[in-house]
C-alpha cells in the first residue's frame, strides 16, 4: 500500500470540505489573559483576544496558582517518578484527592492524567467488570465516554438527549436487578444545555442504576464552591460518580472521579488507564489544588463570568445574530456550513484580531457548524464591544442570516 498517498488524499478531502484543522499558534501572556500573541508565520506575531478558551475563569494565570507551582517545583522537582503504585504517589497527589473529595462532598476521589482518560478508563472498567452490566448513555455524550462504553464491551443503550421519558422507558424495560449505569453530562459543551440531573437521580433510584455524571464543563463554575451543577442543584449526594477535569476552569491539566470509598478503591485497583501510566507531576497537583481551593472560597470569578456571558448573549440577540439558546456560560453562534464557518473565523482573526476556532464535524453534526464563544471574567467591556461590532460586520460582509428567534434546538 502507498501509505503516503493514502494520508495525503485523506487530508486533501478534509481541505475540500473546509474542515481541515489549523491550530492557532498562540503565546499566552501572564497577567494579560485573554490577550495572547498569535504567530501566523516567521516574524509575524500579533496580539489577539482569545474568545474560545476553556480556561474559563482565567485560573491558568492566577497568582496563587503560580505561587503554589513555583514552590512545589523548588521543593519536589519535576516529574512524579513512577506510576501511582510504584513510587509515583506523592503527598501532593494525596492532598489533591482529598481536596477533590471535599469539593464534591464525597468520601474519596481519584486523579487521572486527563479528563479523557478518567472517563474512558472508568466507564470501560465498570462496564467490563460489573456482571451483566448495561450502560445507558446520552446521545450527546463526549467522545471519551463513548470510547469508554465501547471498550467495556458491555451492552449499550443510547438515550435521547436530555429526555427523561425516554430514559425511563428504557430503564423500565430492563430487569430491576441487572447492573446498569446511567451516564450523562451536566453542561453539554457544544450546545451549552444542561441535563435534568435531579430527574436522572430519581430514575436511577427507582430502577436501581448507578449514576455517572461528567461535570467537566461545570466544575469551578457552578455551585457555591464550584462543585458543578449537581452541587448548585443540591443533588451531588445523589450522584454515585462525579467526573471532572483539572484542565478547564481550574486552568491546569488532569482529570478525576469522586465517589464512595468502595467505588474509588475499586477503580483504583482495576482501571488500566489509572494503573499503567506515570502519575501527574506533583507540581501539577499542587497547582490544581491551589486553583480548586481558591475557587471553593471565591465567588468573584463565577459572578463575573456569568455577568460577561449575559452581556454577550444580550448584545448578540439585539443584533439578531443566531445564538443557540441555553442556560449556561457557553455562547454557540450558529453558522451552519463548514467552509463559511472557517472563512468567518479567518476574517475575525485577520481583520479584527479576534480568535475563535470554527467548530466543525465530527465535533458537532454537519449543518450545525458554529463559533463557540466562551466569555470569561477577564473579558473587558471594551473587548465585548469590539467582539459584538466585529461579528456584526462579518455577518454583514458574508450576508449571513440573522434570526430574531433564539435557536432552541440544532439536533441534526
Ligand atoms: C474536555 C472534555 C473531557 C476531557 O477532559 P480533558 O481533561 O480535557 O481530557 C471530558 N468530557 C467532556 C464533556 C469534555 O468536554
Amino acid at each position: 500500500m502507498d501509505y503516503e498517498a493514502y494520508f495525503s488524499k485523506s487530508i486533501a478531502a478534509l481541505k475540500d470540505e473546509g474542515r481541515y484543522r489549523v491550530f492557532a499558534d498562540l503565546e499566552r501572556q501572564v497577567d494579560n489573559f485573554p490577550t495572547a500573541l498569535h504567530r501566523s508565520g516567521p516574524n509575524q506575531a500579533r496580539e489577539v483576544t482569545v474568545w474560545c478558551s476553556n480556561d474559563y475563569l482565567g485560573m491558568g494565570q492566577h497568582k496563587a496558582v503560580r505561587a503554589a507551582m513555583h514552590e512545589a517545583i523548588e521543593r519536589f522537582g519535576t516529574g512524579a517518578g513512577g506510576t501511582r503504585n510504584i513510587a509515583g504517589t506523592t503527598h501532593e497527589h494525596v492532598l489533591l484527592e482529598e481536596a477533590l473529595a471535599t469539593l464534591h462532598g464525597k468520601e474519596a476521589a481519584l486523579v487521572f492524567t486527563s479528563g479523557y482518560v478518567a472517563n474512558e478508563t472508568t466507564l470501560s472498567t465498570l462496564g467490563r467488570l460489573l456482571p451483566g452490566c448495561v450502560i445507558l448513555s446520552d446521545a450527546l455524550n463526549h467522545n471519551s465516554m463513548i470510547e469508554g462504553v465501547r471498550h467495556s464491551r458491555a451492552e449499550k443503550i443510547i438515550l435521547k438527549h436530555n429526555d427523561l421519558a425516554d430514559a425511563e422507558a428504557k430503564l423500565a424495560a430492563l430487569p430491576k436487578d441487572r447492573a446498569k449505569i446511567l451516564a450523562f453530562e451536566s453542561v453539554y459543551s457544544m450546545d451549552g444545555d444542561i441535563a435534568p440531573i435531579e430527574g436522572y437521580c430519581e430514575l436511577a433510584e427507582k430502577y436501581g442504576a448507578l449514576t455517572y455524571l461528567d461535570e467537566v464543563h461545570a466544575v469551578g463554575m457552578y455551585g457555591g464552591q464550584g462543585g458543578g451543577v449537581a452541587q448548585r442543584d443540591g443533588v451531588q449526594h445523589r450522584i454515585d460518580i462525579i467526573q471532572g477535569t483539572l484542565g478547564k476552569a481550574f486552568g491546569m491539566v488532569g482529570g478525576y472521579i469522586a465517589g464512595s470509598k468502595a467505588t474509588i478503591d475499586f477503580i483504583r485497583s482495576s482501571a488500566p488507564g489509572f494503573i499503567f501510566t506515570t502519575a501527574l507531576p506533583p507540581v501539577i497537583a499542587a497547582g490544581a489544588r491551589a486553583s480548586i481551593e481558591h475557587l471553593m472560597a471565591s465567588n468573584k470569578e463565577r459572578a463575573a463570568q456569568q455577568d460577561r456571558v449575559a452581556q454577550v448573549k444580550r448584545r448578540l440577540a439585539e443584533l439578531e445574530i443566531p445564538v443557540i439558546a441555553n442556560p449556561s456560560h457557553i455562547v454557540p453562534v450558529l453558522v451552519g456550513d463548514a467552509a463559511i464557518c472557517k472563512q468567518v473565523t479567518d476574517k475575525l482573526l485577520s481583520d479584527f484580531n479576534i480568535y475563535v476556532q470554527p467548530i466543525n464535524y465530527p465535533t458537532v453534526p454537519r449543518g450545525t457548524e458554529r463559533i463557540r464563544i466562551t466569555p470569561g471574567p477577564l473579558h473587558t467591556d471594551e473587548m465585548i464591544d469590539h467582539l459584538v461590532a466585529s461579528l456584526d460586520a462579518v455577518w454583514e460582509a458574508f450576508g449571513l442570516p440573522r434570526s430574531r428567534e433564539a435557536i432552541v434546538t440544532v439536533a441534526a
